[in-house]
């Protein structure tokens, strides 16, 4: 006998969280970071790892399948930066966290315009999850031919290098610092995931440690009662990492991502499933968690680099420099279809928007001391 009846949506506790109490409840409450990293890129559970984040079906979409003038407009930026960086025969273009490879496909669309651009370029992919590197290798099938995959950027080989990362520093694990003393040498606690249990039922939650902290280097003066203060350790030292490159060879990479232009106080920590707002702490691993980017300490660790920093600028400031109005008026032409047409318009807005990402995400970019001002932070 077959039965129409629709099952209820299990809502108990993912794999994840049960995973996570247990060792909660053995060793104590963890750090912001670490069940950040742990919720996205857990080996088994992890989002990145075990979901499909893009896309109308999935949880979240991003600029470079909103509109592929975003790609094409990064592509043209790429290929002036090669240019200002003498042209070289070879060099590395690499891209952080490519996600579907959408961004990369439209880049080496558009290097087409410029072969010896793309003759030149070696193309590495840097993405930790197995499951989006397939699918990233089907979207670039057949575009170049050399074109391979690293787990880290150590694994990219030395020499001038283009680094492209949208939405990459988002997902770097942050910690969480509470003000809870007003007047004291050590005012400050660190957020952390602790375990509530009532009985059988236990679920995540956050608390504060018992070790006490004094002002964070980088933290602005002058904060409320209750702030909270949030750094990310992992995005600057990856700006530690690759300064070495960035200095011996002429390279530059690009920064995109939503954030802040100056340090500040706020909790950005925050979720995101079935394009819906979420709690950070439920249903680990099958949800999308984020922070917004501190630009401003991502800039001071580069400059103490003395590299040269651009930025940050609004991300709809940055694509209408690089020519986004002229570049949809051309695809419009070319495209019959009334509807089409409104889809490219439409998409193009969107990403220019002041009301949304044209001003809630921004650009920055980092290079050698010796090149000049990129194109787009004029
Ligand atoms: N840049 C893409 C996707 C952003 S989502 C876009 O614009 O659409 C974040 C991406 O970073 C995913 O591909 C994720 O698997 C990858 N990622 C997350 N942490 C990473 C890490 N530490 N190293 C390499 N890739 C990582």
């Amino acid at each position: 006998m077959s039965s129409t009846h629709v099952l209820p949506q299990p809502t108990g506790p993912t794999p994840l969280e049960e995973r996570l109490i247990n060792l909660i409840e053995e060793n104590g409450p963890i750090s912001v970071g670490d069940y950040m990293a742990d919720a996205l890129g857990h080996p088994q559970h992890g989002y990145y790892i075990s979901q499909d984040p893009f896309g109308k079906d999935g949880d979240f979409t991003t600029s470079p399948d909103i509109s592929q003038v975003f790609g094409e407009l990064i592509g043209a930026w790429l290929i002036e930066s090669w240019q200002a960086m003498g042209a070289p025969s070879l060099f590395n273009l690499v891209e952080l966290g490519p996600g579907r490879g959408t961004l990369m496909s439209d880049i080496l669309r558009i290097g087409r315009l410029r072969p010896a651009f793309l003759d030149a370029a070696r193309v590495f992919m840097v993405e930790t999850s197995g499951r989006l590197r397939v699918q990233q290798q089907r979207t670039l099938d057949n575009t170049h031919p050399a074109l391979s995959w690293v787990d880290h950027i150590e694994d990219v080989p030395l020499g001038p290098t283009l680094i492209v990362a949208n939405e990459f520093f988002d997902c770097l694990p942050i910690r969480q610092f509470v003000r809870t003393a007003e007047k004291s040498d050590e005012p400050w606690r660190e957020r952390l995931v602790g375990v509530n249990r009532d009985g059988d039922e236990a679920r995540l939650c956050f608390t504060l440690s018992k070790q006490t902290y004094p002002d964070r280097p980088g933290m602005p003066n002058g904060s409320a009662p209750e702030a909270i203060y949030e750094e990310c350790e992992a995005g600057q030292k990856f700006i530690e990492e690759i300064a070495p490159r960035l200095k011996d060879y002429k390279s530059r990479m690009l920064i995109i991502d939503y954030g802040h232009g100056r340090s500040a106080f706020g909790d950005t920590f925050q979720a995101v499933r079935r394009h819906q707002a979420w709690h950070p702490l439920a249903s680990p691993g099958h949800a999308d968690i984020t922070a917004h980017v501190d630009f401003a300490a991502l800039a001071r660790t580069a400059r103490a680099q003395e590299l040269r920093v651009d930025g940050p600028v609004h991300q709809g400031d940055f694509l209408t420099r690089l020519g986004l109005v002229q570049r949809v008026e051309k695809l419009m032409q070319v495209r019959a279809e009334d509807k089409v047409k409104g889809l490219v318009k439409s998409g193009a807005e969107r990403l220019v928007d002041p009301g949304g990402m044209g001003k809630l995400f921004k650009v920055m970019s980092i290079s050698s001391p010796s090149l000049d001002m990129p194109p787009g932070f004029e």
